[in-house]
């Protein structure tokens, strides 16, 4: 396996021999430089449209397995029945009217060596420049009994639109009585406020149907969570004694899920449940991983400064798959390091100025309709790595009024968002 912070000597010698033709070969000189990105959600979508700003310095080719991607982000609301499932999907037109090529296929292999990546449909896609952004994977064996099939029985909701719709009708379907089991994962993981945002929309659903005596229990592998004080605050001032939260203390950690028997066994105690929803360990998308790009961690080595893979220096690697210090995993974070990656890249490719990389991150979370909370920070490199500053969060104490307020802001990021990555 390669060394996570060196780039290696064969990477160095291809840098210098791709630098040496652009610069030294006339003929490749005048021929646009070729950037192929992999992955069109928050991240890649977003590098694919920066990258052909305003010009067509840069021949782009965005590689994109789904021809509509639902955003995660905001799927809880989805689930809450506050939003519709086509007010989170979004399609490529725009991007593709800018001049990035679009190719709706799986790619299944990065060949470094050739610099190529292939797709499932065949096409071998050369590039001076690659960057990935293929979002996350599963450790699927972490949580025994659970695997990629088990998903059809027990959700987990945290990745592609078709699992978030899954997650609903079930929820939908629930009556009096009923028990959800939510399986919180361990640290890194995507949008850590997530999973508790996700247990208030289901006991919203629920109370607004008027489903009665329903339960909610997380089980979570830490100790902590993310804007906890305030989550549980929110829940017994909404939704009074129906959301039990269990760090690994009381459950004593998680034995075993049976996906047919719809149970799950801590060392505790087994529940019976009528709705199980694994969040399983995370790691970086299988690309990346597949192609020698990943450290110990799972997740992929950058350099804060450029995005740039510290493994491979023609490869800039964005978004959830990334690890490069205190990078929150959020679409926020993924669209703000787009933008540093498209920015480096016309940079060394076109002899653009380029600006110091700084990001920012703000993450709003529904505890119910009209009560949203938030955290966030500024980040910048330090030494290669990100580096966290002025975080802030969400008061006990701020009232029903600047709570709304928030709701609405939320709404409004997440309009703006939407339109700076597809529109
Ligand atoms: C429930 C939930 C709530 C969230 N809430 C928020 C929030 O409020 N705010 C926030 O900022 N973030 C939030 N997030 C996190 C956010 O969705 C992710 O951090 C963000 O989407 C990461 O962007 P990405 O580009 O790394 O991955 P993604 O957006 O997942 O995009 C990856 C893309 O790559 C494609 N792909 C993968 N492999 C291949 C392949 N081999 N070939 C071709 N295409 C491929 C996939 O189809 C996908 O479209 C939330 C996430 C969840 C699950």
């Amino acid at each position: 396996m390669p060394k996570p912070n060196l780039i290696s000597r064969r990477g160095l010698i291809r840098a210098a021999a791709a630098t040496t033709a652009l610069l030294a070969c006339p003929a490749i000189a005048k021929a646009k430089p070729r950037v192929v990105v992999v992955g069109g959600g928050a991240g890649g979508a977003t590098a694919a449209k920066y990258l052909r700003h305003g010009d067509d310095a840069v021949e782009v080719t965005l590689v994109e397995a789904n021809r509509v991607y639902v955003t995660p982000f905001t799927s809880n609301l989805f689930l809450g029945g506050l939003k519709s499932f086509e007010t989170l999907s979004f399609g490529y037109e725009a991007i593709a009217a800018r001049g990035v090529g679009m190719v709706f296929d799986s790619v299944t292999a990065i060949d470094r060596d050739a610099r190529q990546v292939r797709t499932a449909g065949g096409a071998r896609l050369a590039y001076d420049r690659l960057v990935l952004s293929p979002g996350i994977d599963f450790r699927w064996d972490a949580v025994p009994g659970y695997s990629e099939a088990a998903a059809e029985l027990m959700p987990h909701a945290y990745r592609g639109g078709a699992q978030f719709k899954l997650l609903k009708s079930r929820l939908d379907a629930l009556s009096d009585g009923a028990l959800i089991v939510i399986i919180a994962p361990p640290n890194p993981y995507r949008c850590p406020p997530a999973p508790y945002e996700r247990a208030s929309m289901m006991a919203y659903a629920l109370k607004s149907r008027g489903v009665k005596n329903a339960r909610i229990v997380i089980l979570d592998a830490k100790d902590h969570f993310a804007m906890q004080t305030l989550f549980i605050d929110g829940w017994e001032r909404h939704y009074t004694g129906m959301i039990e939260w269990q760090d690994p203390t009381i459950h004593g950690g998680i034995k075993a899920v049976d996906p047919k028997a719809m149970t799950v066994t801590t060392d505790f105690e087994t529940h019976k449940a009528s709705l199980v929803n694994v969040i399983p360990p995370q790691i970086a998308g299988r690309l990346g991983r597949d192609a020698g790009l990943a450290d110990d961690s799972g997740f992929c080595p950058v350099y804060a400064e450029t995005m740039t893979s510290r493994i491979d220096p023609l490869i800039q690697v964005i978004g959830d798959s990334a690890v490069g210090g205190e990078f929150p995993k959020s679409g926020f974070a993924a669209n703000n390091e787009a933008k540093a990656a498209a920015m480096i890249l016309r940079a060394e490719l076109l002899g653009e100025r380029r600006m110091p990389v700084r990001f920012t991150n703000h993450c709003w979370s529904g505890i119910a309709p009209d009560d949203a909370v938030k955290n966030g920070a500024r980040y910048a490199p330090q030494d290669g790595k990100i580096v966290a500053s002025d975080p802030y969060t969400s008061q006990l104490d701020e009232t029903p009024q600047l709570r709304a307020k928030q709701a609405r802001e939320a709404a409004g990021w997440y309009a703006g968002m939407t339109t700076d990555i597809f529109g």
